[in-house]
């Protein structure tokens, strides 16, 4: 932790789907965003992550004090955008306790250098990212529209995105449910390709958590 890293190779923008996270979490409201009123039927954000092309990653690369005053203006957004939907409150590498994004930018942030160079701009950046290349209107667009219990084609959900977006995406799932949809981005912020599983390598391989066919439950509170 906090070792020097050399520099990182491209951005994965990693989204969390409620939907398949919230019913097992959302009984836990001190911490968590599962809990609201309203159903939630859209990504929410995971982290802007620096990734290497061998499928590995730097994490904790330097100290910083997360100064919660440089980003104030963003907190209202972050806090709904970017909501943990865990119970457990997230660890940083180095400050202790905070909301799930501090964690995020202490953990991953910190080596997205030197094309992000502090908080406020990695939050910023993520936040543009997140509402540039909007997802669900991916989806929409590609003749996915969500519904409970419904079957996609996993090959139909990534052509939507690949189609739109330009660059293939990576899904990661759980129990054949959608838990994750990563967008990548070369260092100038312009969409590549994810790695995909055909790579030879055992670090993308894991990966391969999506069946055929997968579902994307919709999220409806109690
Ligand atoms: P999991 O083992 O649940 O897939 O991932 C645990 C943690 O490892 C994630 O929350 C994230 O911080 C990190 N991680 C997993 N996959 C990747 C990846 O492809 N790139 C980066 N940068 N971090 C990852
Ligand atoms: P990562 O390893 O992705 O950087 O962050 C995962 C860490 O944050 C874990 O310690 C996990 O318990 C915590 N965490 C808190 N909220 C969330 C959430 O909404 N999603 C994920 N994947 N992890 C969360």
């Amino acid at each position: 932790v906090g070792r020097e890293q050399r520099e990182f190779d491209y951005f994965a923008l990693s989204l969390q789907w409620p939907g398949t996270i919230c019913p097992s979490t959302r009984h836990c409201c001190a911490v968590n965003g599962c809990c609201r009123s309203e159903p939630l039927q859209t990504f929410t954000i995971h982290g802007l992550w620096p990734d290497y092309d061998d499928g590995t990653w730097p994490s904790c690369c330097r100290h910083t004090n997360f100064d919660m005053d440089k980003i104030l203006p963003l907190k209202p957004t972050l806090d709904k955008y970017w909501p943990s939907l865990y119970c457990s409150s997230s660890s940083t590498c180095f400050s202790g306790k905070g909301p799930f994004w501090a964690h995020e930018w202490e953990k991953h942030g910190t080596c997205s250098s030197p094309v992000v160079k502090d908080e406020l701009e990695y939050f910023s950046t993520t936040l543009d990212l997140y509402f540039k290349y909007n997802v669900m209107e991916m989806l929409t667009n590609g003749g996915i529209h969500i519904s409970n219990g419904k079957k996609y084609a996993l090959t139909d959900v990534i052509d939507a995105v690949k189609c739109a977006f330009g660059a293939l995406p990576q899904i990661v799932c759980k129990k054949g449910s959608v838990e994750e949809l990563r967008l990548c981005f070369n260092k100038d912020l312009k969409p590549r390709d994810c790695l995909t599983t055909t790579a030879s390598n055992e670090n993308v391989s894991k990966k391969n958590s999506c069946p055929r066919y997968i579902t994307l439950p919709t999220y409806d509170p109690l």
